[in-house]
């Protein structure tokens, strides 16, 4: 059952790279395997999200786009602990009040799919049956049609296409067992397969949907990671010195699957880079810390992808030290090679 809860609203929808963020952790939340992305112009015209996920029922597609209704919590104590990307229930409803929106979707065991739309937040009367195979597929159309003051704030379809990249990048990255298809503008920009654990370690899985997304340039010039202590866990690449293409967007670092962006974080990577290789070069990383997710708050805000850790100065530490050891062996193995 859907829960209203009680968290504060916030500003989520700023430009279609937020809308495809939100439509793809719910796929991701629902269990997704396969996830299909279809864009126009940007996604200003248009954004598609497929899902082969768990669904939605009849009952719970008008509560999916009500404000503060989510499925992922059931107490605030959950709060504690939580592990799906979305929680607070605040994503669809703020998507429909800017564009117009279609959800349809089949639980299985259905014999068919349930079709919901929405324009500007009304909400049509009833979900009407609909073909769909099992899973979710949400459509958002004409974005800020309604809104020309945030219309306004949109760049070229160049910029707002590449913060969409920028997003699926991480997506992707933060999860090779599920499959991404892209397409905008009927071009496929991405088709990422699965990468199944099974079929290896988690290590390789990743390993192939790094290559797959960023190409050999980084791999070959990448020292692969694999630290713990005191339940901290640390694994992931980081690039060499002589890996030198232009790397701002090279920074990727996830807490637990989700990606972030910490100040606590990058300074305890910049640190370990200048340390070892006394430049202040970009440093290039694709970085997977894993902790007991009671010891981290995700809950801080969840656009800006900043975390809190309940032990900062233990995290900025195990960080830190873990990067200059691999670095600095990296570094004398490149000197005797
Ligand atoms: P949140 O993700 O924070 O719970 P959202 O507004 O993003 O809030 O979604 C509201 C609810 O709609 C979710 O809690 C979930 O129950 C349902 N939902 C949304 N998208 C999907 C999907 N792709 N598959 C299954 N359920 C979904
Ligand atoms: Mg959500």
């Amino acid at each position: 059952p859907l829960l209203i809860n009680q968290i504060a609203a916030g500003e989520v929808i700023e430009r279609p790279a937020s809308v495809v963020k939100e439509l793809l952790e719910n796929s991701l939340d629902a269990g997704a395997g396969e996830i299909r992305v279809d864009l126009e112009q940007a996604g200003v015209k248009r954004i598609q999200v497929r899902d082969d996920g768990c669904g939605i029922a009849r009952d719970e597609l008008a509560l999916a786009v009500a404000r503060h209704a989510t499925s992922k919590i059931t107490s605030l104590d959950d709060l504690e602990a939580v592990a799906s990307l979305g929680f607070r229930g605040e994503a669809l409803p703020s998507i429909a009040s800017v564009a117009r929106v279609e959800l349809t979707s089949r639980r299985a065991g259905q014999p068919h799919g349930w079709r919901l739309c929405s324009d500007g937040g009304d909400l049509a009367d009833e979900p009407e049956p609909a073909a769909h195979p099992i899973g979710t597929s949400v459509e958002v159309r004409d974005l800020f049609h309604r809104v020309p003051a945030r219309r306004k704030f949109l760049r070229t379809e160049r910029t707002e296409l590449g913060h969409i990249e920028q997003l699926l990048r991480r997506l992707a990255l933060a999860r090779p067992e599920v499959g991404f298809r892209v397409q905008h503008n009927g071009r496929e920009l991405l088709d990422l397969r699965p990468q199944a654990e099974s079929q290896g370690s988690a290590s390789q899985a990743r390993q192939l949907r790094l290559q797959a997304l960023l190409g050999e340039a980084f791999m070959s010039h990448a020292l692969e990671l694999d630290e713990r202590a005191a339940g901290l866990e640390l694994s992931g690449w980081v690039a060499r010195p002589a890996f030198s293409r232009s790397q701002a967007d090279l920074q990727f670092f996830f807490v637990n699957g989700r990606m972030v962006r910490d100040k606590l974080v990058s300074h305890a990577v910049r640190q370990a880079f200048q340390d070892v290789l006394h430049h202040g070069r970009q440093p290039a990383y694709v970085l997977y810390l894993r902790l007991d997710p009671r010891q981290v708050d995700v809950n801080v805000h969840p656009a800006k992808q900043e975390v809190r850790f309940r032990e900062g100065r233990q995290v900025h530490d195990f960080l830190f030290r873990s990067l200059h050891r691999r670095l600095a062996a990296g570094v004398q193995g490149d000197d005797l090679a």
